[in-house]
């Protein structure tokens, strides 16, 4: 078979034509291709998703093996990725996932980015951070309401239940971090986002994201204080370090009521260090990777400063889950972590409850079908008030990236109430073509990571990884049509293993009973998980809704 190896625009085939042997294979053929649509990956030539350098493939060549593989997968045969490039084809059967997926994985006293980058640089592996390499990334949306429910609560924690009348000071507006403006307008604030590449600026513009971009500091500041002050959102682009921006506008007294930061902290060769020309970054950090990654670390040292500094002046402060505080402790920054993590928070009270961002694409490439989902969602969960808010938002604001896709945290019981209602609406003929549903690896019970998922567990399980491997497992076993297993995906190599999983709904009734297991299994961890912690919203959760745990029997 020839190869048309090289960067060149991709796109999800649309409709219900089959181009590969049946909806299992299509949907992971067409999500690999729908994470490096142009409109869903943040630099597709180079098969990088988001998160600084993840990727859904290894290189172009093992990319068009991929989808050569798929075309031909099947339906009682699994092909194995082994980061990021097909190493195998194996015969497994009609309850076996299609895909199996392992990326990023190394052995720990290896897990470094030193070691990593090596191997890289030696094409024996790739980055997967999460949705990247397990073909489940849905555009900048995926983080929208995650976003927007962390701001939510930080405005029920300390502002009333509204931000509006408050200025939120962040950096970062690059897949995810691009999230973060519309977040807190939806929850009616002011925000004022610091950003150094104009490209991402000129995108979330592009995207309905950002509204403003501001002409300077003093410029931004202008235009968020009168907007708090009609109590009317806006959110506003500054382009700038935030190294830079941040220590000033807290020594200038600026007047900012919250404070994150959502730059690419993880990778301290994706952040770019203070008295560095964006324009001069990515030559920088290939040629001297050492100096850069030092420098890279002074400056976040005196970008998490000025946040200790904001936090001292009374403004609620937390990190947003790049281990910002982490690289800033490796310079020497004693107060690093002087503020919390997302997670613990405002997040793990969720999570006891099996809550995630569970989401789903349609294969259709049809938004009625997405408006459909949201339909039947109302239907099915009429008193639920804030998703209903949510999916008024989220209809108006968002634009679709690629295949249309919704996102909704959903806890214990109901993401399976939806994946089977989903696979009825298929059968019923109600939806132009077969959907999948799939999540975050950041979710309830899929992930270890003590600077962020598993930050500052009760019994102190923070760095305990065998339950993302539990979960994989499960949800191999339970029917998911791909399973992945990651490492390092948020915050960097060493830091996190986790797991992700994406089940088709095709209409059949096989799809229906993996679809009851998995999305009742998956979540299902989460609760576990946190009961095996100590969280008593946990136990509440397993004892009402029939969770059995064996050593709270007998
Ligand atoms: P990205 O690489 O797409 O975007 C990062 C942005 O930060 C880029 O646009 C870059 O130009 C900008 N940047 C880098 N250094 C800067 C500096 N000094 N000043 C100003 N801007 C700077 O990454 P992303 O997908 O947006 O993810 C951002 C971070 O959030 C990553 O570390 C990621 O791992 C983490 N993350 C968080 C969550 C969460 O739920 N909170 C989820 C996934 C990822």
């Amino acid at each position: 078979m020839t190869s048309t190896a090289g960067p060149r625009p991709v796109r999800a085939p649309r409709g219900s034509e089959l181009s590969a042997l049946g909806w299992q294979q299509e949907a992971a053929l067409r999500m690999l291709q729908n994470n490096l649509d142009p409109e869903v990956a943040e630099h597709p030539d180079e098969l990088v998703v988001y998160g600084g350098t993840g990727k859904a493939a290894r290189d172009w060549t093992s990319f068009d093996a991929m989808l050569r593989t798929l075309r031909t997968l099947r339906g009682d045969e699994t092909m194995l990725v082994q980061s990021g490039r097909p190493v195998g084809v194996m015969t497994t059967h009609e309850w076996a996932p299609r895909v199996l997926i392992a990326n990023s994985n190394l052995v720990g006293d290896w897990a470094n980015w030193e070691e990593f980058r090596r191997l890289e640089q030696l094409g024996l592996t790739m980055y997967g951070q999460m949705t990247a390499g397990s073909w489940i990334y849905i555009g900048t949306q995926g983080i929208l309401q995650g976003t927007y429910e962390t701001f939510a609560a930080v405005a029920a924690k300390k502002f009333g239940g509204t931000l509006a009348g408050t200025i939120t000071l962040t950096a970062g507006l690059g897949g995810m971090g691009g999230a973060q403006p519309l977040a807190v307008t939806m929850n009616d604030g002011v925000a004022v986002v610091v950003e150094c590449d104009p490209s991402r600026i000129a995108r979330r513009i592009e995207h309905g994201y950002l509204d403003v971009r501001a002409e300077n500091a003093a410029d931004a500041l202008r235009l968020a204080v009168e907007a708090r002050d009609a109590r009317r959102p806006l959110s506003i682009g500054l382009l700038g370090n935030a190294a830079e921006v941040l220590p000033r506008m807290l020594a200038d007294g600026a007047p900012i009521d919250i404070v994150t930061d959502q730059t690419s902290a993880h990778d301290p060769l994706a952040y770019l260090p203070a008295g560095v020309d964006f324009a001069d970054m990515a030559a920088y950090a290939a040629e001297k990777p050492a100096d850069f990654t030092l420098r890279a670390r002074e400056s976040m040292a005196a970008h998490v400063a000025a946040m200790v500094g904001f936090q001292d002046a009374g403004a609620e402060v937390f990190d947003y889950g790049n281990s910002l505080r982490g690289e800033a402790q490796l310079a020497g920054y004693a107060r690093a972590f002087d503020f919390p993590g997302f997670v613990p928070a405002y997040i793990r009270p969720l999570f006891c409850e099996g809550k995630g961002p569970f989401r789903w694409a349609a294969l259709s490439g049809d938004p009625a079908d997405i408006a459909a989902t949201d339909r039947a969602l109302l239907d099915l969960f009429p008193e639920n008030a804030s998703l209903a808010r949510w999916l008024k938002l989220a209809g108006e604001r968002v634009h679709y990236q690629g295949l249309p896709a919704r996102i909704c945290w959903l806890g214990y019981g109901e993401r399976a109430a939806a994946g089977e209602r989903f696979n009825d609406m298929v059968a019923a003929g109600e939806l132009a073509a077969p959907l999948v549903l799939g999540r975050d690896h950041l979710d309830c019970g899929s992930v270890a990571s003590p600077y962020r998922e598993t930050e500052a567990m009760r019994d102190g399980s923070d760095a305990i990884a065998d339950w993302p491997m539990l979960n994989a497992m499960l949800n191999v076993a339970s029917g998911a049509t791909w399973v992945s297993l990651h490492h390092g995906g948020g915050v960097g190599m060493g830091r996190s293993l986790h797991a992700g999983q994406v089940t088709v709904a095709d209409g059949t009734a096989l799809a229906g009973e993996k679809l009851r297991r998995v999305l009742t299994n998956d979540p299902g961890t989460g609760v576990i998980r946190h009961v095996d912690a100590g969280y008593p919203e946990a136990e509440a959760v397993a004892a009402d809704r029939g969770v059995r745990i064996p050593m709270r029997e007998g």
